[in-house]
């Protein structure tokens, strides 16, 4: 029986498993095959307190690993691919085993939605990326495009304006989806134009990005226009097929949780991007997981102490 299982390895789930072992608890992380969360397609993080001069996001990922086994975290690279959460001891399987559980802190993230369009992934890291904050710095007096006509699209292309020496947002309808004020701001930023109509059909440079093929919706005329990174903000999905069923999730599949932290499920906490839509940056998503991990261990405490001790 465990006491703690975790699922996911991004900062949420490796920085409730620091917390976790170091308390004793000798938590079992699930990690996934692809471990490591969506720093693993970052390249430099430089807003990550602590790291003066930037760090790789990999490698951030391997101290965030490194520093939790240090202390006991058993880290298996499975995926979780069932849960039961209407019993307990709670269960979790991967394709091997079942686990029994007496806690869960369910850290799987989300991923940001692709274009998935030719060069797309192959750049990704060198222009090519779905994350202003993290890589917008990068992009000193460049052109840049961002694709989508939500909130995060408005947001992405407004905070990348600190950067570039043109923002363009490139929306494959001729109005946005975003809420009034984001637009606004947006189409009222000098630095800030649009292009309607549009979809991205590829990605175009050999080291990094170049240009992008662009194809005009009312007349299908596809053209090339020269960019030097492109931002995708079509919006996040978060990673809760398994939890279908098993937790209240909200209408776009996030965990609901009224605190951040409790599910409406005793013993199963939650961390990161899982349940975040607003802040998803790594720091956060490690605050998020020292709290979850500091709730678990506040709930196997009083566990214990409503369990009679045995009689010798
Ligand atoms: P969203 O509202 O779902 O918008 C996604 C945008 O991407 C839409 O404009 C959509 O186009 C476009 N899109 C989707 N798939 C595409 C594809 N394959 N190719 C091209 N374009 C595509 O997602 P979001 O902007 O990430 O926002 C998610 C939620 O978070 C929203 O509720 C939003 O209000 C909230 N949010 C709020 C803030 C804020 O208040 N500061 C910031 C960020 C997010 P269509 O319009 O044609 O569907």
């Amino acid at each position: 029986m465990e006491r703690v299982v975790i699922i996911g390895s991004g900062p949420a789930g490796l920085t409730a498993a620091i917390y976790a072992a170091r308390a004793d608890l000798s938590p079992l992380v699930l990690a996934g095959g692809l471990y490591g969360g969506q720093l693993m397609l970052t390249t430099e993080v430089e807003n990550y307190p602590g790291f003066v001069d930037g760090i790789q996001g990999p490698e951030l990922m391997e101290r965030f690993r490194a520093q939790a086994e240090r202390f006991g975290a058993r880290i298996e690279n499975v995926d979780a691919v069932a849960v039961d959460f209407t019993r307990r001891p709670l269960q979790v399987s991967t394709a091997e085993r079942t686990y029994e559980t007496e806690t869960v802190i369910v850290a799987t993230g989300a991923s940001a939605r692709w274009l998935n369009v030719p060069g797309e992934e192959r750049l990704r890291g060198r222009g090519v990326s779905s994350c202003a904050t993290c890589d917008g710095a990068f992009f000193r007096d460049k052109r840049i495009a961002v694709v989508g006509g939500g909130d995060s699209a408005m947001e992405e292309a407004l905070f990348l304006t600190r950067f570039g020496s043109s923002v363009t947002v490139i929306h494959r309808r001729d109005s946005l989806r975003a809420s009034k004020i984001m637009a606004q701001r947006a189409q009222a930023h000098p630095k800030i134009s649009f292009i309607w109509n549009t979809v991205v059909e590829e990605v175009l440079g050999d080291e990094h990005v170049t240009a992008l093929r662009l194809r005009d919706l009312e007349n299908g005329r596809t053209y090339e226009a020269p960019f030097d990174a492109l931002f995708v903000a079509i919006g996040h999905d978060p990673n809760t097929a398994i939890f279908r069923g098993q937790l209240e999730l909200d209408d776009k599949g996030y965990i609901v949780s009224p605190d951040g932290v409790h599910t409406n499920v005793e013993g199963v906490f939650v961390a990161g991007d899982v349940n975040d839509t607003r802040y998803r940056q790594a720091i956060t998503a490690a605050g998020a997981g020292c709290k979850a991990a500091l709730e678990a261990e506040k709930f196997l405490e009083a566990e214990t102490a409503h369990t009679p001790a045995m009689l010798s």
